[in-house]
C-alpha cells in the first residue's frame, strides 16, 4: 500500500489538479491560491470559448475575476459564457472578434470597457495549428498561422495597451509553445509564429514595464482534452506509450496550464516580466524529435 502510494506520487498523478476533457466547467475545484486573488479584476481572454482558453477563463473566474471571452464563433462563445458564469458566479461576456482584424478587436475592447470599466489581464490564447511538412505547406497556410498567432497577439496587445493598460498598468500573458526550441518537424509554421511571440513578449516587457505592465509568455506541452492535442497526434502518442519519455511521464491537463496563467497574471508574479514559463512536464527536453517518430505518432490524413 505504502509502496503504491509512493509510485503514484512518483509519477506526479496525485498532484494533478481536477480537469474534464470537454469544454465544460470542473465538477469540483480545489483552490491552491486564495479565492480572492483576482477579486474584482477583469480579464480579456482570446480563444476563451474552447480548450485551454476556456479553462483559463474558468480558473481566473474562480479567483474572483470577471472575464471577456473573445473569438470568431459567437454561438460557441455564448454557450461557454453561460457555463462559466453558472459555475463560478462571476460575470462573463462573450464577444466576437477576429484577432487578424484590428477594428474588430477595438470594438470588443470598447465594449468591455463600457461593460466592466477596466481590463487588468489580457491572455493572448487564440491560435491555429495543424501538422504539415514544410514542402507541402502552402504559402497561404504559413501566412495564416503567422497572422492568427503572431499578428493576432500583437494586434490585441496593442489595442488593450492603448485603450487601458498604458494608463492603469496590468498584466499580459501570451500562450506560446516549445516547438521552436528544438525545431520540431511538421511545425515550421506554428514554431515560427510562437518563437516570434516569445520575442514579442520580451520586447513589450521592456517597453511597457515603465507603465506598470508586465508581459510574460507560457509554453504548454501536450495538453489533453484540447483541439491541439487531437490535431497534433496527442491521442496516438498517448496510446503508443510515447509519453513515457516525458520526465513526468504523462500529458498535462488544461487546469495545469490555467494555474500557470493565474500565477503569471496575478500579484504572485509581481516582479516577473519578460519571462517564458514552460509548463510541459519536461517534455521538450526529452521527447523524440525525428521525422519518423513524429510521422509515426501522428495521423497526417486526419490532422490536415
Ligand atoms: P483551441 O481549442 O483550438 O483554441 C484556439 C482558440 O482560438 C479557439 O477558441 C478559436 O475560437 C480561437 N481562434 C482561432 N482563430 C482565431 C481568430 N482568427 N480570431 C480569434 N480567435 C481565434 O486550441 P487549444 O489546443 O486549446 O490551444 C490553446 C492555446 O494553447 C493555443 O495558443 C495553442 O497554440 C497553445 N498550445 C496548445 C497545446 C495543446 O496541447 N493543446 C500545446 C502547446 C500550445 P474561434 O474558432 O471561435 O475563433
Amino acid at each position: 500500500m505504502a509502496e503504491n502510494q509512493l509510485q503514484e506520487a512518483g509519477n506526479g498523478d496525485q498532484m494533478m489538479p481536477e480537469d474534464v476533457e470537454t469544454d465544460d466547467c470542473l465538477a469540483s475545484y480545489t483552490h491552491l491560491y486564495s479565492p480572492d486573488l483576482l477579486k474584482d479584476n477583469v480579464a480579456f481572454v482570446t480563444g476563451g470559448g474552447s480548450g485551454i482558453g476556456f479553462r483559463i477563463a474558468e480558473v481566473l473566474m474562480r479567483h474572483g475575476c470577471d472575464t471577456v471571452i473573445a473569438s470568431r464563433n459567437q454561438e460557441r462563445l455564448s454557450e461557454a459564457a453561460k457555463k462559466l458564469s453558472a459555475a463560478t458566479g462571476r460575470h462573463c461576456l462573450a464577444l466576437s472578434l477576429d484577432v487578424r482584424q484590428p477594428e474588430t478587436i477595438t470594438a470588443a475592447v470598447e465594449e468591455t470597457l463600457k461593460e466592466f470599466g477596466r481590463i487588468d489581464i489580457l491572455v493572448n490564447n487564440a491560435a491555429g495549428n495543424f501538422l504539415c511538412p514544410a514542402s507541402s505547406l502552402s504559402f497561404n497556410a504559413f501566412k495564416t498561422v503567422m497572422e492568427i498567432d503572431t499578428l493576432g497577439t500583437f494586434n490585441t496587445s496593442k489595442v488593450v495597451y492603448e485603450k487601458w493598460l498604458k494608463d492603469h498598468g496590468g498584466s499580459v500573458v501570451n500562450i506560446s509553445a516549445t516547438l521552436s526550441y528544438r525545431g520540431q518537424a511538421l511545425q515550421v509554421h506554428a514554431g515560427s509564429a510562437k518563437a516570434a511571440i516569445d520575442a514579442m513578449t520580451r520586447h513589450l516587457a521592456v517597453e511597457w514595464g515603465p507603465s506598470g505592465v508586465r508581459v510574460n509568455s507560457l509554453a504548454p506541452g501536450p495538453i489533453s482534452g484540447t483541439e491541439g492535442y487531437r490535431r497534433l497526434g496527442g491521442v496516438s502518442a498517448q496510446s503508443s506509450g510515447a509519453f513515457q519519455s516525458i520526465p513526468l511521464q504523462r500529458a498535462g491537463n488544461k487546469t495545469e496550464i490555467a494555474h500557470g496563467v493565474l500565477y503569471l497574471a496575478s500579484r504572485a508574479a509581481s516582479y516577473v516580466t519578460g519571462a517564458s514559463l514552460v509548463v510541459d512536464g519536461g517534455s521538450w527536453l526529452t521527447s523524440a524529435n525525428g521525422l519518423p517518430a513524429l510521422l509515426d505518432s501522428a495521423d497526417l490524413n486526419k490532422d490536415k
